[in-house]
Parts: C-alpha cells; structure tokens; sequence
C-alpha cells in the first residue's frame, strides 16, 4: 500500500486563498483589513528570514503589514512601551515579537506583554488557558498546532474516536496538539495519549495509534514497524542532516529529514505528511488565519 501524501505545500495554498477572498469581503463591508505587526530585534539572519516570509504572506492575503526593526540594543523597558503602543493601535489585530530575543530582555516577560487579543502566534498564558478550556473560549490555537489539525480535517481523516499518539510533550508542539485533539467538537472527540523520553515501550502505544503525530526532533525515530497500517502519520520533525547543493540557485542548502523513516513508513501508512512540505508550509498560514480571526472576534464575526 502507498499512502496518500498530506502536502501541506498545497493545503497552503487553498487556505491562503480563502483567506484572501474573506479579507477582500470584510474590506468591501467595514472598510477594514487585518493588521499584523513583526517586531524583529537585532539582525539574526534565521530571524530575517522568517519574518520576510511572514511579511510577504500577510502582503499576499491584503493584510496591513508593518514590520518594525529595532537595534539590537534597545532597552527591555522601551520594548515593552512599543509593545504597548501596538496593543493600543486599532489598526493592528495581531503583534508577533520575532525569538530569539538578545539576552538582556525577558523574552516570557515580553510576550506575556502581548494583548492576550493580538497573540496570534497563541503563547500568551491567557491564550493557553482558552486553549485548555476547549470550545467556544478558544480565540489562537497555537500556528503548528493549529496547521496539524487542519491538515488532518482537511485530508478526510476520522478523528472522533480515534486513538491519537503524540511523541513529544513541548509547549508548541506535544501538549497543545494533544489538548486539542481531545476536546469535545470537529476536528478533535479523539481518545490521545502523549509518550516522551520516559515512556516504558514507546513502540506499543505507536502501533496502537490510528494518527500518529511525532514532534520528537530525532531523525527516523518511529520505525515503520511502530506504524498500524492505514494509520495517519504527521511527521512534525524538522532535522538537518546534511547539506547539498541546491538545483534553482547553485547554494548550500540543509538537508531535512522528519523523525519518520518516511520511505518505509509511506508503504504502511494511509496518510502521511512528507519532510519538507508538509507541516512546515501549515505555520505561517495559521499565523495569517489566527490574524484574519482576531479582526472577525473585533469586529463581532465569530
Ligand atoms: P522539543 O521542545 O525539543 O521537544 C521534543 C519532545 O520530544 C520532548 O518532549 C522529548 O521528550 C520528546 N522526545 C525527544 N526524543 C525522544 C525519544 N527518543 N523518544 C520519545 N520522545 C522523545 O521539540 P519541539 O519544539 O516540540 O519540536 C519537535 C520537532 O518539530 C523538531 O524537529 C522541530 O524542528 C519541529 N518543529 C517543526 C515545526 C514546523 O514545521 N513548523 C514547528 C515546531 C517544531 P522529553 O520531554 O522527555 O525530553
């Protein structure tokens, strides 16, 4: 058997554009569109990286872009009076502070600054316990969490009543995935179990599992033989194993790998993300639905 492929490259894509029709539509009503800023600290290429890439999509989808850099040196005092500044300004629904922040700044004392009703990237404690209340309290799932579940609905696959194992019990991956996989309502009503470093026989509860979700960060750690054929595996890992040449620009570029041996695992599975195009493409994209919801909740949409 092969499995059929979750490609979040395309899930993306068809997300991207519902959102771009919903912001023309809100546009076209109330005469507004959603605003999202990125606060980038310093120069850290990987953090340049990701925000443009942030910037470019919320350019994409009609957003209010701003993407406000500031000196490596700025004080933690006046960062906080920016973030202040953004929780005021009505014409920003969603404020993302770029990490790694440098060290002489309280990275939790500045995200906990967040308006709970701009955190879209979903961390602020305030939205953790939405998160965990489940149903109607729920304002920003966290991005990666959120992108995973929506690829699992988005592929057709059964989740009331399914047995959900998750490999990792991080605060952005593990334990929000498994929270909302376990709530009552669409999408979730699944039977879950969390295994880490500890469990006694990690390969007994994968086998049992109909989705399979591993956020270990190990290169191949689930054996296709942990797999239950037919399962749905999401692979959330991302490890560089290597470098090679790039084909498009003659650069170095990683080589990725998921903490699935996928080319075995593919054979057994019925659904299965790949590394890289899978739930990597799914962050973003979330980030840029959670802003288009935090203007809908302004305005009394949802
Ligand atoms: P993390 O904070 O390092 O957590 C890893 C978790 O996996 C921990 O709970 C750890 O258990 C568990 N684990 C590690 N090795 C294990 C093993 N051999 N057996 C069982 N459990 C094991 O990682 P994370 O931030 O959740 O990220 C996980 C992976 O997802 C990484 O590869 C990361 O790059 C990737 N990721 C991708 C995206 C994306 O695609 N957008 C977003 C976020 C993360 P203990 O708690 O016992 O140590």
């Amino acid at each position: 058997m092969t499995a059929t492929l979750i490609k979040g490259t395309e899930i993306r894509e068809q997300i991207l554009e519902e959102i771009t029709e919903e912001v023309k539509q809100i546009k076209e009503k109330h005469g507004v569109v959603p605003g999202l800023v990125t606060i980038l600290v310093g120069e850290n290429p990987a953090s340049i990286s990701y925000v443009t890439l942030k910037i470019k999509t919320a350019h994409r989808v009609g957003f209010k872009e701003i993407q406000d850099s500031q000196s490596v040196d700025i004080s933690e005092a006046d960062l906080l009076a920016l973030i202040d500044k953004y929780n005021k300004d009505d014409s920003i629904n969603g404020i993302l502070v770029q990490l790694p922040l440098p060290k002489h700044i309280d990275e939790k004392k500045v995200l906990n600054a967040i308006d709970p009703d701009k955190d879209v990237d979903g961390f602020h404690p305030v939205n953790v316990g939405r998160l965990m209340i489940g149903g109607k309290e729920v304002k920003f799932p966290p991005c990666t969490p959120f992108g995973i579940q929506e690829m699992i609905v988005r592929a057709g696959v059964e989740t009331s009543g399914a047995e959900v194992v998750v490999v990792g019990r991080s605060n952005i991956v593990g334990k929000p995935i498994a929270n909302m996989m376990v709530q009552k309502g669409p999408g979730a009503n699944a039977t879950v179990t969390i295994v880490h470093t500890r469990t006694k026989d990690l390969a007994a509860h994968c086998k049992r599992a109909d989705i399979l979700i591993v956020a270990a960060g190990v290169p191949d750690l689930v054996k296709p033989e942990w797999i239950k054929p037919g399962a749905c595996v999401i692979d959330v890992g991302v490890n560089r194993v290597g470098e090679k040449v790039s084909e498009k620009t003659g650069k170095k570029v990683a080589i990725l790998k998921g903490d699935v041996d996928f080319d075995a695992a593919k054979e057994i599975a019925g659904y299965i993300t790949p590394v890289p195009g899978g739930v990597g493409p799914m962050t973003i994209t979330m980030l840029m639905l959670n802003t288009l919801k935090s203007l809908k909740f302004k305005l009394g949409l949802m």
